[in-house]
């Protein structure tokens, strides 16, 4: 075998390790699989061995779950087949796992496991097939949980049946519906495992549990089984479920089919025997892999960004490279965050500001953070010491000198983002790259001031820093391949997903934000209830509703944009209809500038709570819709859904992104697109070109500009294409 080895001791007890060759982390695939189903079958016939400890050579991790690249490309395989023979065929490979997991549960052998390191999804749920369970105490990786919901898809390994089994339905939804991932003391706790001990004493204590248990059972095999808290029609078991249906639609507004899914195997599987139970996982397993939802979660929040992640947008010819030194100007807002991140990653930060009592000022951020940390007792004081070492508030140019890269972090002007340029280039060496965390201005432009345009680049950071996992990396005229690698390593480093996209006013994340919150606005001014507004934009899948997330980024934030472009474009260039007209009159007339000064389009009192201004009926252009009169929530998230993804078609269309996987990670990591969607670009691949830009067309005679497609869009469904089809791997837009 390739992935697995079997010693067996004197005692007759088998030690099975799982340790795949050429790879970071132990991961399920189909050859991995194969080969536990044959050693499943050599054990359990082998009169010799008379129980099983598994565990794994790696010190890191047990299995980090299943290989989803693989299950990717085998469900495009299997699109190809019609319905009924694609189901059978589906339903026969996901259904391996589950039958070599029960063979060696019941194979009348003790089989314990000896889980060294982080064990997730399949990994952990191979676990749970063992009867023993025991946990490394010493290994601050250590991870339990089955996350498969996060990128839409399900336990099909058992887990659905047999955590509920283990610790009751209401926990087992606890930590599938979320994904959550435990510790081992909180494993412990909860009953998904039995014991913890010292990493090194795991397999001799796994081995002496086995040697003392020859005839164990699984608690579901024994007679008199009962279903901790009970199942679905036991008096107590029955709150569970009658809570958990309204939990899943008030979290998930019905997008996201796992968690309903999850919810029906456990509903049905208890009710009947784990076999029985086995089956109706697999089937709702086999359901849901055809699901789009599930497919373009897999691409978008697990194999596009784990891609980005690695620095997958790395020019052609360019190597990657060590960031060791950072300076930061400018420890405000945004540059303090910018240190923290940097300071965290191990890279030596220099935090420049106007005044050492300034820059002083950033660094504290940093302090609060780690102090949080240590008092949540997720860092230990000597390490959050050690980071906050690695920052060194300064007025003092000269430590540029050190510097790999400089991100530049001032006030938004432009005459004072020249000046910086000029101050830090006199001290930065040739090869460093000076990054501008510039939100509206041009890079082109900004680099005019610099002497090495090519090392000049757009690193923009959202806000903040330390949440957001997203940054632009913002192309110029001039900047070079090797600034864009260099930038590239230094996004990497810190743990964000970098997407590089080229010069253009609002780059891509903010340009379609905009547009999010531009139909906020003209929905409002067509007379809809601000709460309809505000509610069908959740249900359509976005974290906040369009006007509160204008009050979040500060409506005179909006204002200063709407009079730069003015006077940069002129009038005719303002943003979309009933934005500029809003967003003016909420500045100039009633001085509302969001959460900032507790009055936007929400009232903010003390306690932390909001509720919708009650004056938001002015900006109804012909007066509020009477109540038949107003739109179903199906027609606001429709409207607010294109909106948005026509403007990053429009993107691609422009070349100002050119991969749809940046594109889609970018809308969801970058604004929060519905991630259930798999983001801006694959939802319209789902809705299908032809279709979509029917509907748009539809959109754009009554509703405005908003919905005006781009001749890219008509092309393609002129010719059946889709985004993925057109501009998918390694087939940039040009
Ligand atoms: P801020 O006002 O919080 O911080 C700016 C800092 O720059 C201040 O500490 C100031 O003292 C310092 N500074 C001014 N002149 C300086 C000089 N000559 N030398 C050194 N330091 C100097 O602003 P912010 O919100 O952190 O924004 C900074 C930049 O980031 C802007 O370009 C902004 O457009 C951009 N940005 C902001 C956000 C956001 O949400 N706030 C998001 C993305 C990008």
């Amino acid at each position: 075998m390739k992935h697995f080895t079997i010693e067996t001791d004197k005692d007759g007890i088998a030690l099975v390790t799982f340790n795949s060759p050429d790879v970071t982390m132990n991961v399920l695939s189909a050859e991995v699989l194969a080969e536990m189903v044959s050693w499943v079958e050599q054990i359990g016939s082998d009169e010799a061995v008379k129980g099983v400890v598994i565990t794994s050579g790696r010190d890191n991790a047990f299995c980090a779950g299943a290989e989803l690249s693989g299950l990717g490309n085998a469900m495009a395989d299997l699109a190809k087949l019609p319905a009924e023979e694609r189901n059978a065929k589906l339903y026969t490979e996901l259904f391996k796992m589950n039958a070599a997991l029960r063979a060696l549960e019941t194979c009348g052998k003790p089989v314990a496991a000896a889980i060294n390191g982080l064990a997730l999804g399949g990994g952990l749920e191979i676990t749970l097939a063992c009867h023993y369970r025991i946990a490394a105490s010493d290994n601050t990786k250590m991870k339990l949980g089955l996350p498969e919901a996060m990128v839409g898809v399900l336990p099909g390994g058992g887990g659905t049946q047999r955590l509920p089994r283990l610790i009751g339905a209401m926990n087992a939804f606890d930590l599938m519906m979320q994904g959550k991932m435990i510790t081992a003391d909180k494993a412990l706790a909860l009953g998904v495992i039995h014991e913890t001990a010292p990493g090194a004493e795991l397999v001799e204590k796994a081995k002496a549990w086995v040697k003392a248990n020859p005839d164990a059972k699984q608690p579901w095999d024994q007679e008199k089984f009962k279903i901790p808290g009970g199942g679905p029609y036991h008096p107590a078991g029955a709150q569970t479920f009658m809570g958990v249906a309204p939990m899943i639609r008030k979290n998930t507004y019905g997008n996201y089919p796992a968690q309903r899914y999850i919810m029906s195997c456990v509903y049905e599987g208890l009710q009947v025997d784990i076999d029985a139970g086995l089956r109706i996982e697999c089937r709702y397993f086999t359901k849901l892999m055809q699901r789009p939802e599930s497919r373009n979660m897999i691409r978008s929040l697990f194999l596009s960004k784990q891609s980005l992640d690695k620095g997958g947008a790395r020019p052609a010819g360019q190597s990657s490279g060590e960031i060791k030194n950072v300076a930061v100007i400018g420890a405000g807002f945004m540059g303090a965050g910018v240190a923290y991140v940097s300071a965290m990653a191990g890279i030596e930060v220099a935090l420049v500001d106007v005044d050492q009592a300034a820059a002083e000022k950033g660094k504290a951020f940093a302090a609060g953070e780690l102090g949080k940390r240590v008092s949540r007792k997720k860092m230990d004081q000597a390490k959050a010491d050690a980071i906050l070492a690695r920052i060194t508030p300064t007025t003092d140019y000269t430590v540029m000198k050190d510097a790999d890269l400089v991100v530049e972090a001032v006030f938004e002007n432009r005459e004072l983002k020249a000046k910086i340029t000029k101050m830090a280039e006199e001290q930065m060496q040739e090869t460093a790259v000076f990054g501008s965390n510039t939100s509206t201005l041009p890079i082109t432009g900004l680099a005019e001031a610099s002497k090495r345009p090519e090392n000049f680049i757009g690193i923009h950071f959202f806000s903040p820093v330390h949440k957001m996992m997203l940054v632009e990396l913002i192309v110029g005229e001039k900047t070079s391949d090797y600034a864009i690698s260099r930038a590239l390593d230094f996004v990497t480093k810190i743990r964000k997903t970098p997407i590089v996209v080229s010069d253009t006013r609002g780059f891509y994340a903010n340009r379609c934000v905009m547009r999010y919150i531009g139909q906020g606005m003209a929905l409002l001014a067509e007379g809809v209830t601000p709460a309809l507004i505000e509610n069908a934009a959740r249900m359509a899948g976005m974290p906040v509703g369009p006007l509160s997330l204008q009050d979040e980024v500060a409506i005179d934030l909006g204002y200063k944009i709407i009079k730069q472009t003015e006077a940069d474009l002129g009038p005719d260039a303002l943003p979309m209809g009933a934005t500029a007209p809003i967003l003016i009159a909420m500045i100039e007339k009633h001085d509302r500038k969001g959460r900032k000064n507790s009055k936007g389009f929400y009232n903010y009192s003390k306690d932390g709570k909001k509720r919708l201004w009650d004056k938001l009926d002015q900006f109804a252009i012909n007066g509020v819709l009477p109540e038949d009169e107003q739109p179903t929530p199906a027609y606001i998230k429709e409207r607010i859904l294109y909106a948005q993804a026509i403007e990053a078609a429009r993107c691609m269309a422009e070349g100002i992104v050119q991969d749809p996987r940046e594109a889609d990670v970018g809308s969801i990591l970058g604004w929060g697109f519905a991630p259930y969607t798999g983001g801006a670009l694959s939802y319209i691949d789902t809705i299908g070109a032809v279709d979509f830009v029917k509907r748009a067309d539809e959109l754009a005679a009554t509703s405005g500009e908003a919905f005006d497609v781009p001749d890219l869009l008509r092309e393609m469904a002129s010719k059946g294409e889709s985004f993925y089809g057109r501009f998918g791997k390694d087939k940039k837009a040009a």
